[in-house]
């Protein structure tokens, strides 16, 4: 609640300071480039591989930040009033929607508007009373761990990006379409090395994953529900484990923005090990991009999973 005023609060001061300045949002940097903001990691991926030389990108995430309950300064809410284009997903960080909703109204795209987006899971739903996060609660904002979503994602950008820079829009059209190749040859990867494995349960942290179970088939079994900080009640670690050890669990993934110890404390109970399954909301390493993470997470369910390929 309280944050939500100071956003709020926010705005309206800087509203009032850019009027007062007379200088409407151009949407282009002083340089030509095509200003875009984008709201966490994946979303930045996509813009600056389909923007390229084209697109300032300025992000709403700092690296090494949990994008889920981002908070915005006054310099951020000035750069989503200026942007060409805000690209952000609606439901995943509320203190963006609200900055857009203010600030960017028909200067944004909402990628979980490109492709259906799935139901939140029930166990999402053990929120503390008043947690503005995920408040919408009716969808899983997850979707660029699925390679084949996010290609679809690209496109509808690279169009977008066009129509607002027509006279480089053939130079958008042409990356999306290199991009688009490249997470199909990912999705390849992903198909072939998990086809055949000795169990399909994912035991994680926070429900992140399940786009890529759901293209993969495989079942993900989460201990925190969709709020990676969220402390999970005695019933639901009770349920984790008892699944873990019904399917023969052998590890327990934890993720690299958020502590690993609710991980830890399930495996030392069924007698599994702890993995990292990145769900790539931030980048955790220097030097990495999207598909690096999503080899590496592919590495490791193949090990954890017993898969033969
Ligand atoms: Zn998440």
């Amino acid at each position: 609640m309280m944050r939500r005023l100071v956003a709020a609060t926010t705005a309206v001061l800087l509203a009032g300071a850019s009027a007062s300045c007379g200088t409407p949002a151009s949407g282009f940097a002083t340089d030509g480039r095509l200003h875009v903001v984008t709201a966490f990691y994946p979303l930045q991926f996509l813009s600056e591989r389909i923007g390229a030389d084209a697109v300032a990108v300025t992000e709403l995430t700092k690296p090494g930040a949990e994008p889920h309950d981002v908070e915005l300064n006054p310099r951020q809410v000035a750069d989503i009033s200026d942007a060409g284009l805000v690209v952000h997903l609606k439901g995943f960080q509320p203190a963006v929607d609200e900055a857009v909703e203010q600030e960017a109204a028909g200067r944004a795209l909402d990628v979980g508007s490109v492709v259906p987006l799935l139901p939140a899971a029930e166990d999402d739903h053990e929120h503390v009373p008043g947690e503005p996060e995920h408040a919408e609660g009716s969808t899983d904002p997850h979707v660029w761990l699925d390679p084949v979503r996010f290609a679809t994602i690209a496109d509808e950008l690279a169009g977008r990006l066009g129509r607002i820079d027509p006279a480089r829009a053939a130079g958008y059209t042409a990356r999306a379409a290199t991009l688009h190749r490249e997470l199909a040859d990912l999705d390849t990867e992903y198909a072939s090395r998990l086809r055949t494995c000795a169990r399909r349960e994912l035991v994680t942290g926070h429900t992140a994953f399940r786009y890529l179970a759901d293209r993969y088939r495989l079942t993900e079994v989460s201990i925190t529900g969709i709020s990676p900080d969220a402390e999970p009640s005695l019933r639901r670690l009770a349920h984790v484990a008892a699944v873990a050890r019904g399917t023969g669990t052998t590890t327990i993934f934890f993720e690299t923005l958020v502590s690993p110890k609710v991980a830890e404390t399930v495996a030392r109970e069924v007698g599994a090990t702890t993995a990292v399954l990145d769900p790539l909301e931030g980048l955790s390493e220097p030097g990495a991009d999207y598909f690096s993470v999503m080899r590496s997470n592919l590495t490791a369910l193949t090990t954890a999973l017993g898969c033969s390929s």
